[in-house]
């Protein structure tokens, strides 16, 4: 079982009773807030509470620091680093570069606070016992990779756990949720053959492909490829908003078939296709997600300091106990709570992390063969230094199991 330990009677009575559980929260863009609040001027910054500092208490899109989410009973925070999206390829790339640098910055700075970086799925349960923060790290927007496979390895070494294929507009493999509007028009029907081979490599290194904010079609076609659950990151009920952002109940039926999750969105323009939305609007979102894939397939996605509209009554992390008690007033029980607030998500990261492991290759056999859980676990990982070469690895205590060699498969060009 896993334990949190950010326990609170304040909002609900029966709370004692709920010790054991987990609330991953899935896609907060505070790092991009610090480089815009701060141009990345760290060394004055304290996280502990901003509700009193500027620019943060000022501003719309400040949601998140560490005494808020202790009051939301957080145990393990996703930070989501968007890349730009522009033609120029070195700007895609050292956005991405510049806000890793900025959260293990702030990880560091902030050790004494119980923050821990989670690299794979084992260590957020054992940061949990630590009774410490975990701390993930994705990345929205496939243009960060290009299209290179290359690169993508190198986002998953510096950290990255999940990759959003699209963000607001297509890659050169992938179309966002702005072509399924009215007026617009598909070139590729979703992904391409190398949009593909990104989702197995992705598969391969272990690394959750991330759905929100791609198109209908690209949905269709990621959940058909990938050989592991897939995620959708923050978006809501298209048939309660009907939104591009949000997913169709077809392919929440599917999302079920392979084992995925939706975690679900806070923006209101997701909720009620408005401005203004509630906490009661989030959860009817949520039961409908229930409703339709089922318990094991959903989650809290939020979006905090990415948006600058909140709910009533989710203002912020600390409000997460809130949403907890109208679901149990829904009906909910506490076990349906916790899968929802963290349990669903760990399922799916761990299902991802053994399809790397799985022998028989689900890429192309051998390269998946190449790196076993058992290898990694209890080991210290290197990150940035870990070579292809066996020899390497030993010396340094890196990941095992890279032979030298090792083809690499050949699609690192556009088509
Ligand atoms: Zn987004």
């Amino acid at each position: 079982m896993i334990l949190v330990q950010f326990c609170s009677s304040r909002i609900l009575p029966s709370y004692n009773q709920w010790n054991f559980l987990l609330i991953c929260s899935r896609h907060n863009d505070l790092p991009w807030n610090i480089r815009k609040f701060l141009k990345n001027q760290l060394r004055e910054f304290r996280f502990d509470d901003l509700r009193d500092t500027q620019p943060w208490a000022r501003s719309a899109w400040s949601h998140t620091d560490l005494r808020r989410l202790k009051e939301g009973m957080v145990a393990a925070q996703v930070s989501s680093i968007i890349t730009a999206i522009t033609r120029e390829r070195l700007v895609r790339l050292f956005l991405p570069l510049f806000n890793i640098r900025i959260i293990s910055l702030c990880l560091f700075r902030n050790s004494e606070h119980f923050i821990s970086v989670s690299l794979f799925v084992y260590r957020i349960e054992r940061a949990h016992k630590e009774g410490r923060l975990a701390s993930l790290i994705g990345v929205e927007g496939g243009h960060a990779v290009g299209a290179s496979l290359a690169v993508l390895r190198m986002l998953y070494e510096l950290g990255a756990r999940y990759l959003t294929l699209t963000h607001t507009c297509n890659t050169p493999w992938a179309e966002c949720s702005t072509v399924d509007e009215p007026g617009q028009v598909a070139r590729i029907g979703g992904l391409s053959n190398f949009g593909k081979s990104i989702i197995l490599e992705m598969n391969r290194l272990g690394m959750m492909v991330d759905l929100s904010h791609v198109s209908v079609p690209t949905m269709l076609v990621a959940m058909r490829t990938s050989k592991a659950p897939v995620i959708f990151s923050h978006s809501s009920a298209h048939a309660l908003c009907n939104s591009s952002r949000n997913v169709p109940d077809h392919a929440l039926r599917r999302l079920a078939q392979i084992n995925g999750i939706v975690m679900v969105s806070f923006y209101p323009h997701f909720i009620s296709c408005g401005e203004k939305s509630t906490l009661e609007d989030v959860a009817a979102h949520i039961d409908h997600v229930r409703k339709i894939a089922g318990i094991d397939h959903v989650g809290i996605g939020a979006g905090y300091d990415g948006i600058n509209l909140t709910p009533t009554g989710l203002e912020d992390v600390s409000k997460y106990p809130e949403l907890f008690a109208e679901l149990l007033a829904r009906g909910w029980s506490e076990k349906d709570i916790q899968k929802l607030a963290g349990l669903n998500l760990i399922r799916v990261f761990k299902a991802v992390e053994e399809e790397r492991s799985m022998p028989g290759g689900k890429f192309s056999g051998k390269l998946v063969n190449r790196i076993q859980a058992p290898m990694y676990e209890g080991r210290v990982v290197c990150l940035g230094r870990r070579v292809w070469n066996r020899g390497w690895c030993e010396d340094f205590g890196m990941i095992q199991g890279e032979q030298p060699g090792d083809k690499v498969p050949d699609t690192d060009k556009e088509d």
